[in-house]
């Protein structure tokens, strides 16, 4: 998806819809991943001993900045129904 919109930007097509989607993509599957983590070391993922914490955080926060997964769904919605 990420190699898709870079493609169209290249080819200087507008990659609102497209650049929404990967980010919402991706942040969403990072968190899904570094979520399964901090679950498979069980309590200690919770904790600072362990790096998967800080993985997950590091991972959670590319959900919110440059565009929440509400306005990225908002940006997909608005370019579908142009
Ligand atoms: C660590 C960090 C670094 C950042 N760095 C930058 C930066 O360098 N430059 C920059 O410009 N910004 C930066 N931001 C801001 C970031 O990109 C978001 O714009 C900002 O965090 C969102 O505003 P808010 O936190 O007040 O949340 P809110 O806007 O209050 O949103 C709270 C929740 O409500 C939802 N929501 C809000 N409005 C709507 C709506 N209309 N429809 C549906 N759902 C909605 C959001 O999706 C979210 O789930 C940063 C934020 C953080 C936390």
């Amino acid at each position: 998806m990420v190699y898709n919109a870079a493609r169209l930007k290249d080819a200087g097509r507008d990659i609102a819809r497209e650049g929404a989607m990967a980010k919402l993509y991706a942040s969403q599957m990072c968190e899904r991943v570094t979520s399964l983590c901090v679950e498979l070391f069980g309590g200690y993922g919770y904790t600072r001993e362990y790096p998967v914490e800080k993985f997950y955080r590091d991972a959670k926060i590319g959900t919110i900045y440059e565009g929440t997964s509400n306005m990225q769904l908002q940006t997909i919605a608005k370019a579908v129904l142009k």
